[in-house]
């Protein structure tokens, strides 16, 4: 059943060179590379802060950043990103990087509060117009393979935001979808990695909790024998910069029917935001009366959304994949690097695969940011072109700045030649990726 809406004129908001679309980590790295190189750049972000799923679904913590490279543990993400560390330390709100999955790879704590802030001032520092508080709903196009401009509704009406480049950075493919790119959801089988609701614990003591990240498994393991149900296995709880809060990834949100709720179906989102609260509720409940260090300790932060982490993935010019991932593989259009493992959300667990040779990451191909049938468009993030095995890597953080940069670094190339984003140079996006500090591997 549908009913008919009123034709209406929606008036033009403005004109951009580059039109960011979400506030991520791929959409900060696009819009202050885009912004540096002098475009007139928007950022469109539904929330009211930056960090896309890093702060509104309250990770609270970088992946990605690193990887262990023929038995050494080096920071392999550098750019854009580097400029967001050195704002969090100075900030106060950043840890030390600490070891995870059997000192394969490093990972790092991060103040929530102190990244919205860090975001906030690197873009404003790269003369980034932010839109917060919009959200996209549609797409306008100037012919079959062009955009010519992103829908928003705000509290001051709906507008039109004129763009010449547009990208793409809003973890579903949203504005890609609408354009008419092709693209996949899930692993072809109906799975979708399985989202979870993080939230943060507070009042614990630090040096009574101990190394309670190992002590919580295992009495997690210890009470499932005993007939205990919890979301999933391989729970994650660990201290925040400030010792007294730690962030717990424990949660497993699934539809009734035990599928992944789906992050672009409105109605399984609003099921599992309140299923996410339970579970929050239910292992919060564990954790207080079991682990030494918690018990006095309280919630003191459930994320703002539920986190999600995967929906639609683009279909474009190469899909990065697992085998890719986990070979190593290298690409004669590399932008930048991977060095994480494959990380794979499945019914009641989470499947590590990592990589098989010693080098330990891959490079990550500019193709996989180029859509097929849109010319003035690029995708980053986590909905980038690959496969659902190599999506299960490449989505986190540090492959998102990476791929964020040179997404807006291209936008820039692509407007300076007058040419497609698909038809750049790419050797002079890579000088010029290079030269802004990145690592191309
Ligand atoms: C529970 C969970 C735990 C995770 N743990 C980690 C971790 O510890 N470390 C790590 O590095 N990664 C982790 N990840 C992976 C994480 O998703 C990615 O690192 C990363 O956030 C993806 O970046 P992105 O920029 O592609 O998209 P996102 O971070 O999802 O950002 C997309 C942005 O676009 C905005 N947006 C979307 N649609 C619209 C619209 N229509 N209009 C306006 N705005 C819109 C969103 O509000 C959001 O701000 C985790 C993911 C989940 C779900």
């Amino acid at each position: 059943m549908f009913v008919l809406e009123e034709r209406r004129e929606t008036p033009v908001m403005g004109e951009y060179e580059t039109v960011v679309l979400g506030g991520g980590p791929a959409g900060i790295a696009a819009a202050a590379a885009s912004g540096r190189a002098g475009r007139s750049t928007i950022l469109v972000e539904r929330y009211g802060f930056l960090g896309g799923a890093g702060t509104a679904a309250g990770l609270a913590n970088f992946c990605g950043l690193h990887a262990k490279v023929h038995g050494e543990h080096q920071q392999v993400v550098h750019g854009v990103c580097d400029d967001i560390l050195s704002r969090l330390e100075r900030l106060g709100g950043l840890s030390q990087p600490h070891a995870i999955f059997d000192d394969r790879v490093l990972a790092q704590a991060y103040d929530i509060s102190a990244y919205k802030i860090a975001a906030d001032e690197l873009l404003l520092s790269a003369e980034v117009k932010l839109l917060f508080h919009a959200f996209a709903v549609a797409a306008v196009k100037l012919s079959k393979n062009e955009v010519e401009a992103l829908i928003v509704e705000t509290k001051s009406g709906r507008k039109a935001i004129l763009g010449k480049r547009f990208i793409d950075c809003s973890g579903d493919a949203d504005l890609a979808a609408w354009a008419g790119a092709p693209y996949e959801v899930g692993d072809g089988a109906g799975n979708m990695l399985y989202p979870s609701t993080m939230y943060r614990i507070g009042g614990v003591d630090p040096l009574k909790a101990g190394k309670a990240w190992e002590v919580i498994p295992k009495l997690m393991e210890e009470a499932a024998a005993s007939g205990r149900r919890f979301p999933r296995k391989k729970p994650i709880v660990r201290p925040q910069p400030n010792a007294t809060e730690w962030r717990a990834n424990l949660t497993q949100i699934r539809n009734p029917d035990g599928s992944a709720v789906s992050g672009i179906d409105a109605e399984e989102l609003a099921f599992g935001e309140v299923e996410g609260r339970r579970q929050v509720r239910d292992t919060f409940e564990f954790i207080r009366a079991s682990a030494p260090g918690f018990e006095r300790a309280h919630i003191a932060d459930i994320a703002p959304q539920i986190g999600i982490r995967e929906t639609r993935r683009l279909r474009g010019e190469y899909m990065l994949t697992e085998e890719d991932v986990l070979g190593c593989a290298d690409f004669a259009d590399a932008i930048g690097v991977n060095g994480w493992p494959v990380e794979e959300h499945v019914a009641g667990d989470v499947e590590f695969r990592f990589q098989k040779a010693p080098r330990g990451f891959n490079q990550l191909p500019y193709r996989m940011l180029v859509p097929l049938g849109v010319d003035n468009l690029l995708v980053a993030g986590r909905c980038a072109s690959m496969t659902h095995g190599g999506q299960s890597a490449a989505r986190v953080s540090g492959p998102c700045f990476v791929m964020g940069q040179a997404a807006g670094t291209a936008a820039h190339l692509s407007l300076l030649r007058d040419v497609k984003p698909g038809a750049i140079d790419v050797k002079v996006l890579q000088k010029q990726l290079e030269a802004d500090g990145a690592w191309l591997g």
